[in-house]
């Protein structure tokens, strides 16, 4: 593949996030110092929020709201300012980022219904259609697309059709997903959907972004802030109405975004997710030779993320420093797998070579560590 640096001290990024960018998203940074109150920083917002919105599948009845600050920047604002305080948001979760929509809206005082299935467990359609045909004061459903922290992909599209069928809205955690999974707004029935520069769209972390229904943004006037910072609303007419950002923007964040949007539309949305699909079908295969165990049964997994066993006797520590000599960055499972499993992400701009190599590599780590062990 062009575009990638070969390095001698280039570190492999497998952690679901900040990834190993292009070279031309990283020479985006370097671009001249400008003020976020001047025109061509108008200009830029606006273009980028114009392309987030075809990312996300959007046509010109959504748009987009740019944070800066991380995923869960974005996904707070959504969950603060949608739901009305008479109105009720069912959180569906079956993982540790289902689990963290629960706390964003705890913390908060959102009024709220908690649909918990286990981690990595199915989402069961009938039942979220169940509890929405009971509780009709339940305004808005919350769901993520793809559960990074088991690496399994949950039924959007056909979540959508529940939802809009019993005229609810569906809010979307795309963190993890845009960019890599087949996802679309319009087709999926998504009315809030919300996602981050730093994971599939290949940029740098700093800033996230909402992407809705304008008519639903309009409506949100009525909802009381219940942040100033992360008010949604606001920072829609700031950016929509005045074209001016609400508070100072991570710009040079911003500059390398726009690269790298453009990147992945010069790629193909559809081309980058078969991409990732590729190179997680050869790790899968790769870690199945070596005996290795994966969480999440095949017809569930997602493109990007792979759950797997650790090998008996080896400990997650030492397997992770083993691995960083030799230029592999791994990632820790969460809560109840931690020290039982562990993570490799496939995001960013990562070869087929660099997945032989990390095979390689992760094997030897094993051979050394099972040796050692009592
Ligand atoms: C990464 C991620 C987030 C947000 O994490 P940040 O560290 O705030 O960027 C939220 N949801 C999912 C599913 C994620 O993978």
């Amino acid at each position: 593949m062009d575009g990638i640096k070969q390095d001698a001290a280039r570190l492999v990024l497998m952690n679901p996030g900040p990834v190993v960018v292009d070279e031309r998203v990283r020479q985006a940074l370097l671009q001249p110092d400008l003020c976020h109150r001047e025109p061509e920083f108008s200009q830029l917002m606006t273009r980028v929020r114009e392309k987030i919105t075809r990312a996300c599948g959007g046509d010109d009845l959504y748009t987009a709201v740019i944070f800066t600050g991380s995923g869960t920047a974005a996904l707070e604002a959504a969950l603060t300012s949608v739901v009305p305080p008479d109105g009720k948001i069912l959180i569906i979760d079956n993982g540790y980022y289902g689990e963290r929509l629960l706390k964003i809206v705890s913390i908060h005082g959102i009024p709220h219904e908690h649909l918990q299935f286990e981690w990595a467990e199915q989402i069961d359609l009938k039942v979220l259609d169940r509890v929405l045909a009971k509780d009709g004061a339940i305004s808005h459903v919350c769901m993520v697309h793809h559960e990074t922290s088991t690496g399994m992909l949950n039924p959007v599209h056909d979540a959508g059709k529940v939802v809009s069928a019993r005229m609810r809205s569906l809010i979307v955690d795309a963190v993890s997903s845009l960019g890599g999974e087949d996802l679309n707004v319009k087709r999926d029935q998504i009315d809030i959907c919300i996602a981050t520069g730093n994971k599939c769209l290949e940029g740098f972390p700093g800033i996230s972004f909402v992407c809705l229904r304008r008519a639903l943004a309009e409506t949100l006037k009525s909802v009381p802030p219940r942040t100033f910072y992360l008010d949604l609303y606001s920072q829609y007419v700031a950016e929509e109405i005045d074209r001016s950002p609400a508070f100072t923007p991570a710009v040079q964040t911003l500059y390398a975004l726009d690269e790298a949007i453009d990147i992945m539309l010069e790629e193909g949305i559809e081309r980058r997710s078969a991409r990732y699909r590729l190179l997680a079908g050869r790790l899968r295969a790769g870690l199945m030779d070596l005996g290795l165990r994966i969480m999440v049964p095949e017809n569930q997994r997602s493109n990007t993320l792979t759950a797997v066993h650790l090998p008996d006797g080896v400990n997650y520590e030492n397997l992770h420093d083993e691995l960083k000599a030799a230029g592999f960055i791994i990632y820790p499972a969460q809560a109840t797998l931690k020290g039982k499993l562990f993570r490799l992400a496939n995001m960013g701009r990562i070869t087929e070579q660099d997945i032989d190599e990390f095979l390689r590599a992760l094997q030897e780590s094993v051979i050394r560590l099972a040796a050692k062990a009592p």
